[in-house]
């Protein structure tokens, strides 16, 4: 038994977890990339590539046969291939990959958002309806990287034009719009487990993202000199605790999203998900996204987390709580419980 991912994201974080878990450990890694992995010795073992989507081709799928790799998706998997391709890797995936298309199809994402009861800023169709302040998203796990604000129609159309110019997107077709929420964003961490039939609340996160989180560093004066379009791309994370009295809800917003998974797409959410979104001045939760795999802000807590160490006496990672996930149904004959 081994656990195999790819290298970026949250390479590390896993494979360290897997080995803590007493698991043989196997990463696929870009050549570019090679020599940064091998400062890792928890890593046992490397397949070099040129491109992430050769872990479609025999060449890796009969390394990490040979290996019984359980393969762990995230968001670099989610980034650089599509759904097709990630629907049709052969080598077993943990969690639901499935579900993946979910996560990068804006329609389907909302639908699901809506299964699962949670209060969703409103879409707009059409740009001539924007009448509040909106945020323009690209599709996909584009790491917001390209997103813009817009008060207005012009305005839109105005910051559209200077990301076609930049040949960042097309055109129209390439954005959603969706309400922009005031608040405190929160990145909230789960793990459902199938086995146990039980939902573990991991940690929560802040996203520092640029050039956004820099344009509230300088006066107000300077920014209206500032014509550029400004992006939310995510740089790094940092931790967070929320208040007690919202922890009820956490855990209600998560066991919901695990039954309208069940209920749209079978064998539901399972492993580590993230609900993402904002507390408004009420401390009420808006949620924007979700991300249906484990997400890059677990790697804050590769000791654990607060909320981690209230559920395990001992240091557990999100990556270590996959393993240990493996671990358990392979030793109980459930792997195809766990994985797709
Ligand atoms: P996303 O790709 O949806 O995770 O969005 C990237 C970033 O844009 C988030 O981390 C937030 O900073 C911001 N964002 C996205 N949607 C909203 C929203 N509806 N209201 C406020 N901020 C948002």
């Amino acid at each position: 038994m081994s656990i195999a991912t790819i290298g970026s994201h949250c390479a590390l974080q896993v494979l360290k977890g897997a080995k803590d878990e007493g698991l043989k450990t196997v990463l696929v890694s870009e050549k570019k990339r090679e020599k940064l992995y091998r400062r890792f010795n928890f890593i046992d073992e490397i397949i070099l590539v040129d491109s992430f989507t050769e872990i479609l081709d025999q060449r890796c799928t009969s390394a990490l046969e040979k290996n019984d790799s359980v393969l762990i998706p995230h968001g670099t998997l989610i980034a650089q291939m599509n759904t097709k391709q990630i629907e049709s890797i052969k080598t077993p995936v943990f969690g639901n990959k499935f579900i993946l298309k979910w996560e990068s199809d804006r329609t389907l994402k909302e639908k699901l958002m809506h299964e699962a009861n949670l209060n969703v800023p409103k879409s707009i169709a059409n740009p001539k309806d924007i009448k509040k302040l909106v945020i323009a998203k690209r599709h996909g796990a584009a790491g917001g990287k390209g997103y813009f604000l817009a008060i207005n129609e012009e305005d839109y159309k105005k910051k559209r034009d200077v990301l076609i110019s930049q040949g960042i997107i097309k055109g129209d077709g390439d954005l959603y719009l969706q309400e922009y929420i005031m608040g405190v964003l929160a990145y909230l961490q789960y793990f459902y487990s199938p086995l146990k039939e039980e939902l573990e609340f991991f940690g929560v996160d802040k996203r520092h993202e640029s050039d956004i989180e820099g344009l509230a560093r300088i006066p107000a004066s300077v920014q209206i000199e500032n014509d550029s379009v400004p992006s939310f791309n995510v740089i790094g994370n940092s931790p967070m605790v929320l208040r007690e009295s919202l922890l009820d809800e956490v855990y209600s917003m998560g066991e919901r999203f695990v039954e309208a998974a069940k209920r749209l797409v079978s064998p539901g959410m399972n492993g580590p998900f993230c609900i993402e979104g904002v507390y408004d001045e009420d401390a009420k939760f808006s949620t924007f996204e979700f991300s249906a795999r484990i997400v890059a802000g677990t790697n804050l807590y590769i000791d654990g987390s607060p909320y981690s160490t209230l559920l395990y006496n001992e240091p557990m990672s999100m990556g270590r709580r996959i393993a240990r996930e493996v671990k358990t149904a392979s030793e109980n004959g459930q792997l195809d419980k766990i994985t797709t």
